[in-house]
């Protein structure tokens, strides 16, 4: 028996992509390795577009614990450790979301189960072969080895990733081993904070403000508190000597007291655990020289790693890879994908995978030390005062400056971008564009007078939902939205031209190809046309 699915590595990633091929009617297996979600502290949160696109798939609720939609950070955020100011900017695109990675994977559990995914834990890839119809797994399990064959196995197993060594993928990028980064969740003076702004108050060095990593001339310094739990310290140095000894609060501390020249007394965390208290040498900014081998594909780490600066941007990109493949694996399983839809996965993700790999080399240029370093910042703080500067590097930050190629040289400005935040009205009442989203199907936002694009689409009806509403604020008047949510068509006229429907119908051609046959709908995929 040919199984459609096999994900290698039950992370955020692996999950993420489960859930994706659930949506869209394929039911995967899971292969993890480890027989319980890990304990490892790993990301603080995410930040960025994929904070948004969590909250269009109806996660960010159960993530956030909070029913309101995201809302961005208008306050300031940082860059390479300089503040950008971001009250100049008419439309911030930084959204953050603080939830450790644990609870991450654990609410894409629940999430994949509930989808009928199976996952098997204690279940390791230890080997693959491929022929013209499927690859084979070979699966070490605490039951003993066995082989499964799929049409398609996903490598969602991480930055030392076994499918994409098993599959000659080389990893080339670069090692930087010069920075040792020690962070820890500890106690600190619970007087030194300050109530109305949130800064750590250092005396004999100044306010750090959380989230805002500090660079000396010695190191780096930063402080980020998150709700419920002890804030996590973290000091930066280059040129450490190397040491075998188990990290401890005390080297923490000593290294802030180098890097910032003043004493931070650390304290043990209270509260829940598992608390971080780690020391990390070097780091490795790499991005896999193939994202695909056949019927092989790489998603997350497996396929790019980044260096410890660069606002986070591991689950940003990873999230967005499972998002962006698994739409485009399941039309190719269901048969009657367009030509070519599976191959724009590495040409989209790559292009998103090299802006951050430009954006936390840059980071890390400017937090190094040095006398150099410090004249170039000097520079940067004078063109951070310009709105345009901090806009375009808060894009870069949020992963927010991705245009995919739509394949209309001269579309509307929001062809090829991920779509904007909306709300509608509806007969039915409001309604906020990511709450039709959540059902991962292409999307038509017929926001025209007299509602008239359904019949422009009525071949692709079985495939393509039509939404027919008004625009609460003004907006574009029709909107062509791919399962990931980046627009492939949109119009601006009040009544789109031929050419216009034309170029409708050419963007459900390229990215939803032939309209035959219809596909059965599972409950979850109703197609919803609200008039
Ligand atoms: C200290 C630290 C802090 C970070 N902070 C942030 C942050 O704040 N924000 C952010 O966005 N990112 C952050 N990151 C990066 C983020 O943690 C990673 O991008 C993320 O874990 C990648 O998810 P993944 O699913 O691709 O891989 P992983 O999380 O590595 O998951 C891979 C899974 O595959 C399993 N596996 C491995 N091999 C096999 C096999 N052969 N067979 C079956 N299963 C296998 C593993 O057990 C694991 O569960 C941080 C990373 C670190 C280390």
């Amino acid at each position: 028996m040919i199984t459609d699915v096999v994900i290698a590595g039950g992370g955020p990633n692996g999950l993420m992509l489960a859930c994706e091929l659930s949506l869209a009617g394929v039911r995967p297996i899971v292969l993890e390795r480890l027989p319980e979600p890990s304990e490892e502290p790993k990301a603080n949160g995410l930040l960025g577009q994929v904070v948004k696109m969590i909250d269009r798939r109806g996660l960010y609720e159960r993530l956030s614990g909070n029913p309101a939609p995201p809302q961005p950070n208008s306050a300031y955020f940082m860059f390479g450790a300089m503040g950008l100011d971001l009250s100049l900017l008419a439309d911030s695109p930084i959204y953050a979301l603080p939830v450790p990675q644990r609870r991450i994977v654990q609410v894409l559990q629940e999430r994949a189960i509930e989808l009928g995914v199976e996952i098997r834990r204690g279940h390791e890839v230890v080997g693959l072969s491929q022929d013209d119809d499927a690859v084979t797994v070979d699966v070490a399990s605490p039951g003993g080895a066995y082989q499964l064959r799929a049409r398609y196995l996903i490598g969602a197993d991480g930055a030392h990733s076994t499918t994409r060594k098993l599959s000659g993928i080389e990893f080339p990028g670069i090692t930087y081993d010069r920075m040792t980064l020690r962070s820890a969740h500890a106690t600190i003076p619970a007087d030194w904070v300050d109530p109305a702004t949130g800064a750590l108050n250092v005396p004999g060095y100044g306010a750090v403000l959380p989230f805002l990593p500090h660079r000396t001339e010695h190191g780096g310094f930063s402080y980020a508190p998150m709700p419920g739990h002890p804030p996590l310290i973290s000091a930066t140095e280059w040129d450490q000597p190397a040491t075998d000894a188990p990290m401890s609060l005390e080297e923490l501390r000593a290294s802030i007291r180098r890097v910032l020249g003043v004493d931070v007394p650390l304290g043990p965390p209270d509260g829940e655990g598992p608390h971080a208290l780690r020391r990390m040498t070097g780091g490795n900014t790499r991005v896999a020289e193939r994202f695909a081998d056949g019927r092989v594909f790489l998603i997350g780490d497996a396929a790019h790693v980044y260096g410890a600066t660069g606002g986070g941007p591991g689950l940003n990109l990873g999230l967005q890879d499972a998002i962006n493949l698994g739409w485009k694996l399941a039309a190719e399983l269901r048969g009657g994908a367009p030509p070519g839809l599976l191959d724009s996965y590495e040409t989209e993700r790559r292009s998103a995978a090299h802006r951050m790999v430009l954006n936390a080399r840059a980071q890390s240029a400017l937090i190094a030390p040095g006398s150099d370093v410090t004249g170039l910042r000097e520079l940067f703080t004078e063109l951070l005062r310009d709105p345009n500067t901090v806009q375009r590097l808060a894009e870069l930050t949020a992963g927010a400056d991705v245009r995919y190629d739509m394949g209309e040289p001269e579309a509307h400005p929001l062809t090829g971008r991920f779509a904007p935040d909306m709300e509608l009205r509806t007969p039915s009442g409001p309604v906020r564009l990511a709450e039709l989203t959540r059902t991962a199907r292409p999307l038509l936002l017929d926001l025209t007078e007299d509602a008239s694009l359904a019949e422009t689409l009525a071949p692709w009806h079985d495939h393509v939902d039509i939404v027919t509403a008004r625009p609460q604020t003004p907006a574009p008047t029709a909107l062509l939205l791919r399962p990931d949510c980046y627009v492939a068509w949109a119009s601006a006229s009040p009544q789109p031209d031929p050419a216009e429907l034309e170029a409708l119908r050419a963007a459900s051609r390229r990215w939803f190809g032939a309209i035959e046959p219809a596909h059965a709908r599972t409950a979850e995929t109703e197609k919803r046309t609200m008039t």
